[in-house]
């Protein structure tokens, strides 16, 4: 039976991440993807700069900055009044390395990350190769492989499960997936329409907020993403249908000739796993948390659990597996994603749909004074650009 050390499942861009850490940290990997390569999916498209010195120690940050935009400011703003509160990641600029976002899809990444590790002495990438069963004993474990012709076993010191939201090794796990669904959907249209001849002092990265219609619009190097919610009684054919397409734009830009060249609907969740360790397992990314993109979270903090990860397991691998050690990973990143993710997407969403529960105007002001005070607004900024997310999990110890 073939044997490595770390055996991952999913090369999204949390699985691909984490196997590159471990084979440039000097460990045996074999990444599996049940997919013939890397989705090429328009889902993530914001990477936070703490995210960005992780890419840069694994030596891929330059690169992938050459292939995105760099986004200092997003905005705030009001659909109706035009009200715009403005925040500017520049203010880091001599604290953090990348005082900006960058906006570039996560294929982009996944992909360029799959490519190195084919090359990777200490890696291998095997696409088309699906995880269907696993076993864990005290040493470690052995996993099944449906591949086209058969399924083959492998066995490894540790199994991560980077294998999205409908993570199949989270259920063998039985690990419960707690939160719950939005009832609405989400709808993303793509457009090379360029938004900001139509609209004043347009952020690449701006939260439109709105009672009726909020919506979310993102710049990626190639298109404008708009995001807007969708009512569940609609139904996807209508959703994905000109008319659809027509009324959003029509209500953005006032035209209904755009040509559009994705349109996508979601089911947003607001989940967290029971717990993210088992055994000789770690869950991370999809696979033990979602949130809603309101913020740009959720493949962020899959790549920030990735990275707590390997360093657990690199020094398991060195000093030999200690449960407590392991442990630790889930003591850290589990409080964060409630604390942080969860709680941060969840207000993001009220204060964009003016929430029946919530004072917009109050909400609206607070964010104005996080603006205006320059103490508030960095504490903003280091909270938005998910920095304190970071130093609060490396202060539980
Ligand atoms: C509209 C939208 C916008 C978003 N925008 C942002 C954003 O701007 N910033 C952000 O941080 N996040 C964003 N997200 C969230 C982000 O897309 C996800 O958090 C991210 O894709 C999670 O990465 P992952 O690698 O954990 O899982 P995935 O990307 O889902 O990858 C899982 C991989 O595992 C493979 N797989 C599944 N089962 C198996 C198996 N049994 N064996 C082997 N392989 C398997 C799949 O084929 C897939 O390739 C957004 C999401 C949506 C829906």
């Amino acid at each position: 039976m073939e044997s490595t050390q770390v055996i991952v499942a999913g090369a999204g861009p949390v699985g691909t991440v984490a196997a590159l850490r471990l084979a440039n940290l000097g460990y045996k990997v074999i990444l599996c993807e049940a997919g013939a390569n890397c989705a090429v999916d328009l889902r993530a498209s914001t990477f936070h700069p703490p995210t960005l010195e992780m890419l840069d120690e694994l030596g891929i940050a330059d690169t992938l900055i050459e292939k995105g935009l760099k986004a200092p400011i997003y905005h705030f703003r009001e659909r109706a009044s035009g009200d715009v509160v403005e925040f500017d990641l520049s203010e880091l600029e001599g604290e953090e390395k990348y005082p900006f976002r960058l906006q570039c899809e996560q294929h982009v990444l996944s992909n360029m990350i799959a490519e190195k590790l084919a090359e990777h002495p200490n890696a291998q990438v095997k696409f088309n190769h699906r995880v269907v069963h696993f076993a864990q004993s005290d040493e470690g474990v052995e996993v099944a492989l449906e591949g086209p012709f058969a399924v083959e076993k492998i066995k490894g010191k540790y199994l991560i499960a980077a294998d999205g939201g409908n993570s199949i090794i989270r259920k063998w796990l039985g690990v419960e997936f707690e939160g719950f669904t939005y009832p609405e959907k989400f709808l993303t249209l793509s457009t090379k329409v360029e938004l900001k001849d139509y609209i004043d002092n347009l952020a690449y990265v701006s939260y439109v907020s709105d009672p009726k219609e909020w919506m979310v619009l993102l710049r990626v190097p190639s298109v404008w993403r708009i995001l807007v919610p969708a009512d569940e009684s609609q139904s996807d054919d209508y959703l994905l249908s000109d008319d659809k397409k027509n009324q959003v734009f029509n209500d953005l830009i006032g035209r209904t000739d755009v040509e559009t060249e994705h349109r996508t609907i979601y089911r947003v969740h607001q989940r967290v796993a029971k717990k993210f360790n088992h055994g000789r397992v770690a869950l991370v990314g999809d696979a033990c948390h979602m949130n809603n993109p309101l913020g740009g979270f959720g493949m962020n903090s899959g790549i920030h659990d990735a990275w707590n990860l390997c360093h657990k397991i690199e020094q398991n691998l060195t000093h030999g597996h200690d449960d407590e050690r392991f442990a630790m990973y889930d003591r850290q990143r589990r409080p964060v994603t409630h604390s942080f993710i969860q709680a941060q997407t969840m207000q993001n969403k009220k204060m964009l749909e003016h929430n029946p529960e919530e004072n917009h105007g109050l909400r609206l002001q607070e964010m104005k004074d996080f603006r205006d005070d320059p103490v508030k607004r960095k504490a903003f900024l280091r909270k938005q650009a998910m920095f304190t997310s970071l130093e609060l999990e490396r202060s539980i110890k």
